[in-house]
Parts: C-alpha cells; sequence; structure tokens
C-alpha cells in the first residue's frame, strides 16, 4: 500500500525526521491560508499523487508570492499530471502540499528497501540525487552505494559514517547523516515498510540535511496490526479492479495486456503469464484465487477480469490440488450467467474433481474452449484474441 509524499512526510516526522514544515490542502482556498499560515517568503506547491517524476511534468512549483501561489495551485488542483510513473493516462490531482521553501545547496538520492537476496533491509544511497535514479544505476552503477542491516545489531555507528562518506559530508553533517539512518530504519521497522525513497535528500545553504521528497510503501500482509496506516489509504489512487478484488481477498493485479487470467497459486499465475508472453501475446492481470476459494469468490473474481475493457480473452487455468476443479467450474458458470460473456474464454482443469468439473462447464453449453494441457490453452486463446482482433 503506498501512501501520499504529505502522509509520509508526517510519518517520518514522527521519528524525528527533518522534513519541511508544510499544510496539505484540498482547495485553492486551503492552499492560500496554508501559505499564509506558513509565512514564506517562499513556498513550494506540490501536486499529491502516487508517482513521481512530478516536478519534471510540472506538478512542483517554488513561488515567491501568494499570488503567484493562487495561481499554481489553480493550474495543478484538479489537473492530469502524465509523469514518467503515471502510464499515458496519468493521474488527477485532487490534493496539493503547501510547503516552506528549502534553499538546495546539494541534492542525494537515498531509499531502504527489504532486501530479498539478504532477508535484511538495505539502504541505498548516490550523491546524484533529483533526478532519475533508474538512469544513474544504468550508466554510472559505480556512483550508487548499497548496504544493508543486520537485524541483530540494527544501525551501527559505521552505517552512518558510510553513508557519510559516500555522500562526501563531513563534520557536523555526517552526525546529521548517522542520526538521519537511524532515525529512518527506526521508522522503517516500525511501519512496516517495504519500501522509503528520499529523492532528493538535500543539504540546505545553512547546512541541514533535510528530506524534501518522501514516498514510503507499506507491507500489506502487515496492515492487519497497522490501523494508523491503513487509515492513510487514499482509494482514488488505486486500481478499481485492484480495490474490488483485496475486498474479495483475491491477490489481483491489473496489467496492460490483452488476456484476462484467472488461476490458482501464484507460482502458476506466474507461468500462466509467461506462457502467454511465450506465445505472443500479453496478460492483462495477475491473478491467483487461492487454495480454498469458494464458489463467490471465484464468481467475484471472473465478474473483475470481464469488467475489464481491455481484456480481449480469457484463459482460466485451474490445477486442482486443495482447489476442487467443480468449485472452479460451477464460479466461471455463475459469473458468466450473471454478467454474460463476449470474448473467448479458454478452461483448462486439472486435478481434483477434473471430471465433475468438465462436466458442468459442458452442461452448461457456455462457449467454452476446452484445452488439454497449459501449453495448448495458451496457443489457443493467443490464437482466438488474434482471431477476433
Ligand atoms: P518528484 O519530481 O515527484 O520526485 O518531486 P520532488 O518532491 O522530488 O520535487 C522535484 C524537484 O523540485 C526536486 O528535485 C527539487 O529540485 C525541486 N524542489 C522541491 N522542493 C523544493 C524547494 O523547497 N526549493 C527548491 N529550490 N526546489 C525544490
Ligand atoms: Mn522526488
Amino acid at each position: 500500500m503506498n501512501i501520499h509524499e504529505y502522509q509520509a512526510k508526517a510519518v517520518l516526522a514522527e521519528f524525528g525526521v527533518p522534513v519541511p514544515r508544510g499544510i496539505p490542502a484540498f482547495s485553492v482556498e486551503e492552499a492560500v491560508r496554508a501559505a499564509e499560515q506558513l509565512g514564506g517568503p517562499v513556498w513550494v506547491v506540490k501536486a499529491q499523487i502516487h508517482a513521481g517524476g512530478r516536478g519534471k511534468a510540472g506538478g512542483v512549483k517554488v513561488v515567491k508570492s501568494i499570488n503567484d501561489l493562487r495561481k499554481e495551485a489553480e493550474r495543478i488542483l484538479g489537473a492530469t499530471l502524465v509523469t514518467h510513473q503515471t502510464g499515458p493516462r496519468g493521474k488527477v490531482v485532487h490534493r496539493l502540499y503547501v510547503e516552506e521553501g528549502s534553499a538546495i545547496e546539494r541534492e542525494f538520492y537515498l531509499s531502504a528497501l527489504v532486501d530479498r537476496a539478504t532477508s535484511r533491509i538495505a539502504f541505498v544511497v548516490s550523491t546524484e540525487g533529483g533526478m532519475d535514479i533508474e538512469e544513474v544505476a544504468h550508466s554510472h552503477p559505480e556512483k550508487i552505494v548499497t548496504f544493508s542491516i543486520d537485524p541483530a545489531t540494527g544501525v551501527m555507528p559505521f552505517h552512518g559514517r558510510r553513508v557519510a562518506k559516500a555522500l562526501g559530508l563531513s563534520n557536523d553533517l555526517a552526525k546529521q547523516a548517522e542520526s538521519l539512518v537511524a532515525k529512518l530504519y527506526a521508522a522503517f521497522v516500525a511501519k512496516d515498510m517495504s519500501l522509503l525513497e528520499v529523492n532528493p535528500l538535500v543539504v540546505t545553504k545553512s547546512g541541514q540535511l533535510v528530506c524534501l521528497d518522501a514516498k514510503i510503501g507499506f507491507d500489506s500482509n502487515a496492515l492487519y496490526r497497522r490501523a494508523d496506516i491503513v487509515g492513510l489509504r487514499d482509494l482514488t489512487e488505486e486500481d478499481e479492479k485492484e480495490i474490488e478484488a483485496s475486498n474479495h481477498d483475491l491477490n489481483y493485479i491489473a496489467l496492460d495486456g490483452t488476456i484476462g487470467c484467472m488461476v490458482n497459486g501464484a507460482g502458476l499465475a506466474m507461468a500462466t503469464m509467461d506462457i502467454i508472453k511465450l506465445y505472443g501475446a500479453t496478460p492483462a492481470n495477475f491473478l491467483d484465487v487461492g487454495g480454498g476459494a469458494t464458489k463467490e469468490k471465484v464468481t467475484a473474481a471472473f465478474k473483475i477480469i470481464t469488467a475489464d475493457p481491455s481484456v480481449k480473452g480469457i484463459l482460466v487455468n485451474i490445477f486442482g490440488g486443495i482447489m476442487r476443479c467443480d468449485v472452479i467450474a460451477e464460479g466461471v458458470v455463475a459469473a458468466v450467467k450473471e454478467v454474460g460473456l463476449k470474448v473467448p474464454l479458454i478452461v483448462r482443469l486439472e486435478g481434483t474433481n477434473v471430471e465433475l468439473g468438465k462436466k458442468i462447464i459442458t452442461d452448461s453449453k457456455l462457449n467454452v474452449i476446452p484445452a488439454d494441457d497449459l501449453d495448448d490453452a495458451a496457443q489457443k486463446i493467443v490464437k482466438a484474441v488474434k482471431e477476433a482482433a
């Protein structure tokens, strides 16, 4: 789960992390009042969307008068921002963040994430902040310093020194860097984060290390114990299909292809997506209905897939172990009866109660293309979609 920049900064501030003073605003008038309250003489108006790259897209503006602030707030609020992270459709700005302006001396990059290779929280720092870190990683990998923290010891002074050295900081700024790393690590662990990115982390002209931007992603599996974080969720930022899926406890991720997939088991779902690609098409989603899915859950899953206008064909691939093929078949039939079927549907069933499952599909007289195995199923659905196009 992701949150907005202003919320991320508030979370970090709880741990004593230095962030600029700022006030969120939901209207132009609120933005003006926020600016008056902050006092100026320089403010930054920032679009709040769950995507980076706002600066380059005109979503971050430094202003020096209330008049200009009003103009920028009017321009940004309600506008659709297209950044390199939003996709071509962009995101509508519903919230602004008004901050006191910072006089920037240098911009760095800093992030923390769960590193699966070491099973530890890792820090990534670079002197090349502000700009696209992906580009830096590609053309100047030597400018990126990475290290992980042993959970048994937590952050040690040498970790802080490592960051200070990587960023070329000495004396008081090095001390600030040490303290910052310790605070960010504490926040990361305490709030079950999966990703924390500060880009840029800046040194101000008055010699302060400040987090000028903040993005946080939380581990969804820990949200049951993070009511405070769940309260920060902004549903307008999330994919409607993914919200619906989470209401039914389905593991669903929307993708931009044309073939809807309903599979049981994450590994099989990945394999299904791979084989669709192998035969020349792209999956419209990842969907793992899980082991103990009910007919209702399967029906809900099928409805989510068919409601997606970019889905031009559906591949149901079930290997019934704990999951029974007849339950899947009943769910598919019920969903099709309710919402209809406008695209080709291939069902590949194998495993527990497979004969019963196939019989339910056949008896339903639905226009389902049967398949013998996964290879056959993938080729057939790709062919059917290509022929229909
Ligand atoms: P992003 O483009 O979505 O990552 O948004 P950021 O919050 O990182 O802002 C983009 C850029 O705006 C930063 O890299 C800074 O260069 C600039 N910026 C943000 N806040 C300030 C500020 O207070 N003063 C100045 N001078 N520049 C700022
Ligand atoms: Mn940024």
